[in-house]
């Protein structure tokens, strides 16, 4: 089991606005809004705990949030969601109580956690948008990207995040089209029963699914989110100057 209410507490240690936007479960599911400095920021959201045994994802969000963002927020405003499946976070498990994978429930209305994030959601659109994950039989790291412009940033996050570890040699097996090593395109076949499709699909031109390898240390597995979030943010402000 592992110690959700160490996860609550680092977070109200922040001394940032934390919103309870539901309960699952008797356990509560967060969001912390970062507010921009600019007059028009680009929304970025960032979620992690998805699935509930693969910590890294929380962890990198917690860690985002725990450090300096400041000059971030010059350009961007941030909606957070550390974790969305906290009971399969305790228990270490990748679906919910119920048995469900939340990843695969975006087209139903009654997975709890699900109804929670479309909630959240409402109409807001966002620039840009990255859900953390892991791979139990990855070797190295990958990632998904979608994008409604077809400019596909992918290849330049993958060599960046080359300096935290080395590329998955095998292809995941989810039918996404191969653009580079490490990235693979959010397949259209997939339709909207994933988070990430469906945020591409109804809230955000541009998503990221990072994925790393279980079996790294954990603190290099949220430094290859951090990498993959950081760059893909550089490249994002440069593209909009
Ligand atoms: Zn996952």
């Amino acid at each position: 089991m592992r110690d959700y209410t160490e996860i609550t507490k680092r977070l109200k240690n922040l001394e940032l606005p934390i919103e309870c936007i539901g309960n699952v479960h008797s356990y509560p599911i967060h969001q912390i809004d970062l507010a921009s400095s600019a007059n028009m920021p680009q929304p970025v959201l960032i979620t992690g705990g998805v699935h509930g045994d693969e910590p890294a994802g929380v962890e990198a969000v917690l860690q985002f949030l725990e450090r300096d963002n400041t000059a971030l927020l010059k350009q961007f405003s941030f909606t957070i969601i550390p974790c969305i499946n906290p009971y399969g976070y305790v228990h270490e498990t990748r679906e919910t109580r119920n048995d469900i994978d939340i990843n695969r429930a975006f087209e139903t209305d009654v997975v709890t956690e699900v109804a929670i994030v479309k909630k959240v959601l409402g109409q807001t659109q966002f620039s840009f948008a990255i859900d953390f994950h892991e791979d139990y039989d990855a070797t190295g790291f990958y990632l998904y990207e979608g994008t409604r412009n077809e400019k596909y940033i992918g290849p330049q996050l993958a060599a960046a995040a080359k300096a935290i570890g080395p590329v998955d040699p095998e292809d995941p097996g989810e039918d996404a089209p191969n653009l580079v090593e490490g990235v693979y395109k959010v397949a259209t076949e997939w339709g909207t029963q994933g988070l990430a499709p469906y945020l591409l699909h109804f809230h955000s031109k541009h998503v990221i699914i990072s994925e790393t390898p279980t079996v790294w240390q954990l603190e290099r597995r949220v430094a290859l989110h951090l990498t993959i979030l950081d760059t893909a943010l550089d490249i994002i402000s440069e593209m909009n100057v």
